[in-house]
């Protein structure tokens, strides 16, 4: 038995910060950054008699985001106190969704190398953050800013087959909370985070090995290097005739291991049941008909679409749509330059390198999308060779200016007539004698230092095409192969 012998099974559990301003039982705020403790009140400090009140902004988050993933929604679901002692979490308990979660049997789907992937999800539930330990020297101290912050929690079916896989499902979940506007995904805040259940068993067989949890990772690479270690651990388990045990583990990014936390003896028995202080979450069938009517267009579907009507390229189709406003972008740009294919190709090289550089997104960038394709027409139109276009594109992006203006003020536009390119063709032939007649006796290569000199002395702006053919006239010559 060797490695390849196995296979490995993951589900993914995907904590989501909902985008509410206010806590999901209290008033109070959800702005990350404040002092300690500075979001906190007698609900979510887990005052005794203090009552919870539902935020119903959550409600809507959830219900959009269980839809967006072909979930069904229950019409009743019901709010369930989980219990466990632990210091960050004030009530003894925490309140999620157990046996009846606001949504249920959704899927997504995603490509990964030129194959499209389906991963069941198995259920969301909306649930309460609890707060944050901090350790230090013989001292614990505790933050709950987070205590009470609302999360919709999107538990996968174990149908991912490996790390990678894992990764691009992790992404594409928060590519679809991003594009609905539910919540920020932020990973360096916490408002994303991810459990891996990982798995292996011999490829060929049915029955599910047992599984290990990698609990909190924040990191898309991060969960592409957990997986892998741990499903090389698991193999290692097996080959060497050792029992995997059940338990949840942690990572480690600076060792890249995975160690034990708590095993399955360990395990915690929650006593789940109904909250008495809550009622049940009633969504009619009216209002979730309405909240599907209002879903934006899903990533997958636009690029879909993006390929079909403007004809690019799905590879090209899937960049411009990985964030919702590229995708708008590039629409814009797209539909003012009336070439797609071009607006596609400025947009995922000259732009996304300078905003890289300057570490801007689209919303901010110096060049709008209608600049952009202002300046493909100039292209398209002939004013401008695409050489040329770049440096416009340059002043676009450090003057703000529209293309017109900055070819105009600069001088410039192609020169496209034959008179004025004529004249310069026959100043370089009499100023290079000696190369012309190399050039005639056979040494073609020398065809490009011509198109070289008509360049620059036109300072680029000779058309390209224009010059070719009327060099190829003026020497005299049609051996020239790099017209
Ligand atoms: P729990 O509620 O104890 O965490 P669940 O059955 O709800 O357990 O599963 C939690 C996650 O573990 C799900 O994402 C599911 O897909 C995944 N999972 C369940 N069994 C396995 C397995 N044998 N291997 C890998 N993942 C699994
Ligand atoms: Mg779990
Ligand atoms: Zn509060």
């Amino acid at each position: 038995m060797s490695f390849n012998d196995f296979e490995p099974v993951i589900g993914l559990e995907i904590h989501a910060q909902l985008l509410t301003k206010s806590k999901l039982f209290c008033s109070c705020t959800t702005q990350f950054g404040l002092g300690d403790n500075a979001n906190t009140c007698p609900v979510c400090m887990g005052m005794p008699g203090a009552l919870p009140v539902l935020n119903e902004q959550a409600v809507e988050f959830s219900t959009k985001t269980g839809l967006a993933l072909s979930c069904k929604i229950r019409e009743t679901s019901v709010f369930a106190r989980k219990q466990y002692f632990y210091p960050d979490l004030p009530k003894g308990y925490q309140i999620s969704q157990y046996d009846k979660p606001l949504c249920e049997d959704g899927f997504i789907e995603f490509t990964l190398n030129g194959v499209t992937k389906h991963v069941r999800i198995e259920r969301a539930h909306i649930e309460e953050d609890a707060g944050k330990s901090i350790h230090s020297g013989d001292h614990t101290l505790i933050n709950l800013n987070r205590a009470g912050i609302p999360l919709l929690e999107i538990v996968s079916a174990p149908d991912i087959r490996s790390s990678q896989e894992a990764a691009e499902y992790a992404r594409t979940i928060r590519q679809i909370l991003l594009y609905l506007e539910v919540s920020d995904g932020n990973l360096e805040e916490g408002s994303f985070r991810c459990d891996c259940n990982v798995s292996v068993r011999k490829k060929g067989t049915e029955k599910y090995g047992t599984r290990t949890e990698i609990k909190n990772i924040n990191s898309f690479r991060f969960i592409e290097k957990a997986i892998d270690y741990e499903i090389q651990r698991q193999i290692d388990c097996v080959m060497s005739g050792e029992k995997i045990v059940q338990e949840t583990r942690l990572y480690d990014p600076d060792k890249n291991r995975t160690f034990t936390m708590r095993s399955k003896e360990e395990a915690m028995e929650y006593r789940y049941f109904p909250d008495p202080d809550l009622l049940p979450l009633k969504v009619t069938a009216d209002h979730i008909a309405k909240i599907k009517e209002s879903l934006p267009e899903l990533p997958i579907a636009r690029a879909l679409r993006f390929a079909e009507q403007y004809k690019i390229p799905t590879g090209d189709a899937l960049a411009l749509t990985v964030e919702k406003s590229l995708a708008h972008y590039f629409e814009e740009a797209a539909n003012i330059s009336q070439n797609p294919k071009a607006a596609g190709n400025w947009v995922m090289t000259e732009l996304l390198r300078e905003l890289n550089n300057a570490q801007k997104d689209v919303t901010t960038s110096p060049i709008s999308a209608k600049h952009l394709g202002e300046l493909i027409l100039e292209i398209d139109k002939g004013t401008i060779s695409g050489k040329i276009a770049k440096t416009v594109f340059l002043e676009m992006w450090n003057s703000q200016k529209d293309p017109a203006s900055i070819i105009k003020e600069k001088g410039l536009v192609q020169i496209s007539d034959n008179s004025s390119i004529e004249k310069m063709i026959d100043e370089i032939i009499s100023a290079n004698a000696g190369q012309v007649e190399q050039y005639r006796s056979g040494k073609d290569k020398l065809f490009g230092f011509f198109v070289g000199q008509v360049m620059k002395v036109s300072r680029g702006q000779a058309n390209p095409e224009l010059v070719n053919n009327l060099l190829r006239a003026k020497l005299g010559k049609s051996g020239a192969s790099n017209a």
